[in-house]
């Protein structure tokens, strides 16, 4: 299958692959595409940049034209259910373009923004139909959808959405759908709730795993900065002024902390913007629009609001805050070295993160190439204050999730990982070459036994949230 012509797909659908001058399919497409075709449920284990979204969407679309007929009102045949916003919005922007020459009907469902519009779309029934899940479920409970036509249903980002605290939402959701249909659940990661929703829901599925995290991260070129947390504003203008050349993704963890370093870009002449949970989605589409014009070149983010953001310009992904949540460090660097591309990551890590930072070469196995900054290196670390797992509500409107939050603090790790090994105090990244290198055979020689790269690992009791702890920081 090296080419989309090989997998039968119809005229339509092949002539806008030709407009998007797609020649390739990408591995996750190669092996995904013909088990869809086929009708046979499917567990893709993919992060967004391995093209998984056509993956789904051109099968589906090739079934939606093969069997053309419109959804009864308030009905759709096709249900995509995404974790955020801005991921929903481009996964209904793929299907609007690889389906253009088909001619499907197709709408949106995402919380903030007012309902009307998004009723009306229903009215007349849909082919597809992208939502996240929280206002997917208000517009059910309003009547205003129907799900007993749905023949395919596919939940991307599964993990993001356990995360966020979707989990009963979906099934919620699920359980309003006809028995018979199709099922296509994507995930980056496997943690057991998502392995045991897909038992739950899928039917003999079909498992396609391709690019495990350690071969998606060699692409990009990483390095720490450690330094002091008051200087991390300086250093991220010094790194902007001295190194970007194309557009940068500035991530923090907390939504305050995004404002925060906007301003300081601001008052050092840097033109600069934030997207996270507290915009207005005026706001955010706004500003990830000038992002995506190439306007605007440093875009401030959070994890969430983050989430699915696809520019090809992102040339360095800057970790200004390391993440507590060291999965988010791989979904943070893969915004860039986008469809094949090279990019850089430069993380600043400063002495409360070191845990996080362990957490991270941990999964990655990769010792990440570090430069010292900090004016008393030597000065003992403090554990981290409270490694919680962030309560995470953007898709949710900012509502409370119905009190499905998950237990616990996150564990400390332990760090055998680097024990006895010095760290080096290096400038280039010649070193972590080597060792990606190194990674990159252990993948490739060992295809199946993804847990040895970390991708797959069996959950360590996974670090949760306790309540509402931190609802509202991102
Ligand atoms: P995704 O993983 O679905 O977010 O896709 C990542 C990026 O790869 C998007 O910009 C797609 O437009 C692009 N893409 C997907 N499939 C292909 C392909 N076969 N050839 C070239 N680009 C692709």
């Amino acid at each position: 299958m090296n080419s989309f012509n090989d997998f039968g797909l119809a005229e339509p659908i092949i002539r806008a692959l030709v407009n998007e001058q797609y020649v390739t399919p990408t591995p996750i497409q190669k092996d995904a595409i013909p088990v869809v075709l086929a009708g046979r449920d499917i567990v893709g284990i993919a992060q967004t940049g391995t093209g998984k979204t056509a993956a789904f969407a051109l099968p589906i679309l090739n079934r939606l034209a093969a069997n053309p007929r419109r959804a009864d009102k308030k009905s759709c045949r096709v249900l995509v259910l995404s974790p955020t916003r801005e991921l929903s919005g481009q996964i209904l922007d793929s299907f609007r373009t690889y389906g253009r020459h088909v001619g499907i009907s197709s709408a949106l469902v995402i919380g903030g923004v007012p309902m009307g519009r998004q009723v009306r779309d229903l009215m007349h029934g849909l082919d597809v139909l992208v939502a996240t899940p929280g206002r997917l479920l208000d517009l059910l409970r309003s009547n205003a959808v129907r799900l007993n036509q749905v023949d395919v249903l596919v939940l991307d980002e599964a993990d993001r959405m356990l995360d966020m605290g979707f989990i009963h939402d979906i099934r919620a959701i699920v359980a309003k759908l006809p028995k018979e249909r199709q099922t296509l659940l994507f995930s980056a990661t496997m943690p057991r709730e998502i392995a045991d929703l897909a038992a739950q829901m899928l039917r003999d599925p079909v498992r396609v795993a391709v690019t495990p995290v350690a071969s998606t991260v060699e692409r990009v070129s990483q390095r720490v900065i450690m330094t002091d947390k008051p200087a991390k504003s300086a250093l991220l203008i010094e790194v902007l002024r001295g190194e970007v050349k194309g557009q940068s993704l500035v991530f923090t963890r907390t939504k305050h902390g995004a404002d925060k370093v906007v301003r300081s870009l601001h008052h050092a002449g840097i033109s600069a913007e934030a997207i996270h949970g507290n915009k207005s989605q005026n706001q955010r589409e706004r500003v990830l629009g000038a992002f995506r014009a190439g306007k605007l070149r440093t875009l401030v983010a959070t994890d969430i609001a983050a989430r699915g953001i696809d520019v090809d310009g992102i040339s360095h992904v800057i970790n200004y805050d390391l993440p507590n949540i060291p999965e988010s460090y791989v979904h943070r660097i893969g915004r860039t070295a986008r469809a094949g591309a090279e990019g850089v990551a430069i993380s600043f890590c400063d002495n409360e993160e070191r845990a996080f930072l362990r957490d991270i070469e941990k999964l990655i196995q990769i010792k990440l190439d570090l430069t010292d900054r900090r004016s008393n290196p030597h000065a003992s670390e403090r554990p981290p204050a409270k490694h919680h797992r962030p309560q995470q509500n953007a898709g949710r409107n900012g509502r409370n999730n119905g009190g499905q939050h998950r237990n616990g603090q996150q564990q400390r790790r332990n760090e055998h990982g680097h024990q006895g090994k010095p760290r080096r105090n290096e400038q280039g990244n010649q070193g972590q070459q080597r060792r990606n290198a190194q990674n990159h055979v252990a993948v490739a020689a060992n295809p199946d036994n993804i847990a040895t790269v970390g991708f797959m690992r069996q959950p360590e009791p996974r670090r949760h949230i306790t309540g509402d702890a931190n609802r509202n920081s991102r």
